[in-house]
């Protein structure tokens, strides 16, 4: 991957990603419009002349100069408030930006990956999800604004790949947690830990019942790097199999800070899913990947970084 192309680059997950990238010695096209992404995530990277940032919005005609060997599309609201607030744009990002940043592929010649995500099973009746689950997903619910632009989005990639001959990637992420994430993206990681840290109650949704499953950053930036090489255009899961019922992780949550914060509950969101954990056989045969970093281990990343942000 000689010049490679990261939409939603400031987000999140992209500015780790546009990290391990420039580490590899690759030149790093860093594109975003900023709604949910913050130039904080990337400003380390602005010295480097391998990086570019370009402010755009690829639900419009996005013009790139210069080569592109490879594009990771992860442009997107990711986290269920930002695309409860932004349903039009999570809505176009999905359906009008993957149909840009296909036709930008095949202009350039470049490979692409698609973020998708666990999402696309919706509240699944298969446990846990292998890719070959077609999904259980509220069409008209409010998270359908993600959860469909993301399967318009599959079914995008899917086509361009059949009809138009482009090399493609589908990675499934789930639930994803570390450095950078927002304070107040509403996930469960940062509201919990945040609440820890200021010895308030952590809210749970419901009685806490409902599963996840974390994954590090750094093992999912792992396996995007590994599926855009290694994968084929059948979608694969990356996410970690370790999982916990929401009520058993914000007392692990609680525990690792030593907060005397108790807990509270509130009502559960419409269409939560109530379990959800990944299959990652494939990602084990075909891209011999799997995660490494611990939930205690990561948690403490993450803790540690949230404390820094606060003081
Ligand atoms: N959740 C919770 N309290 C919070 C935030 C989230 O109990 O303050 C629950 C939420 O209902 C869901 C799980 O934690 O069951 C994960 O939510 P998150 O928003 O992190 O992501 P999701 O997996 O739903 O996309």
């Amino acid at each position: 991957m000689k010049r490679v192309l990261v939409t939603g680059g400031a987000g999140f997950i992209g500015s780790h990603l546009c990290e391990r990238l420039l580490s590899d010695g690759a030149k790093v096209v860093c594109a975003d419009n900023l709604i949910t992404g913050d130039l904080k995530n990337i400003e380390g990277f602005f010295g480097q002349s391998d990086f570019v940032f370009l402010n755009l919005d690829v639900t419009n005609y996005i013009h790139v100069p210069g080569q592109l060997d490879a594009i990771f599309h992860l442009a997107s609201p990711a986290s269920p408030i930002d695309y409860l607030k932004l349903p039009i744009q999570t809505l176009k990002v999905g359906s009008l930006g993957t149909h840009k940043v296909m036709g930008l592929a095949r202009e350039k010649g470049a490979r692409v990956l698609l973020a998708s995500t666990s999402e696309t099973y919706g509240d699944p009746q298969v446990h846990p999800q292998p890719e070959s689950y077609w999904g259980h997903v509220n069409p008209i619910g409010p998270r359908g604004v993600y959860d469909e632009a993301k399967r318009f989005a599959e079914a995008m990639v899917m086509a361009y790949h059949r009809h138009h001959g482009v090399e493609t990637r589908i990675v499934r992420i789930f639930n994803t947690y570390g450095p950078r994430m927002r304070k107040d993206d509403g996930r469960v990681v940062p509201n919990f830990i945040c609440q820890a840290l200021a010895g308030d109650d952590l809210t749970v949704y419901g009685e806490g019942k409902q599963t996840r499953s974390f994954c590090f950053v750094s093992d999912l930036v792992e396996g995007l790097v590994r599926a855009m090489q290694r994968s084929d255009a059948y979608p694969v899961n990356i996410g970690n199999d370790v999982e916990k019922t929401i009520l058993e992780f914000a007392e692990i949550v609680i525990k690792l800070i030593g907060s005397d914060s108790a807990i509270c509950h509130k009502p559960m969101p419409v269409d939560d899913p109530k379990v959800r954990r990944p299959d990652i056989s494939r990602a084990r045969d075909v891209l011999g990947w799997e995660p490494r970093v611990s939930l205690e281990e990561g948690l403490k990343e993450t803790i540690e970084y949230f404390r820094q942000l606060e003081s």
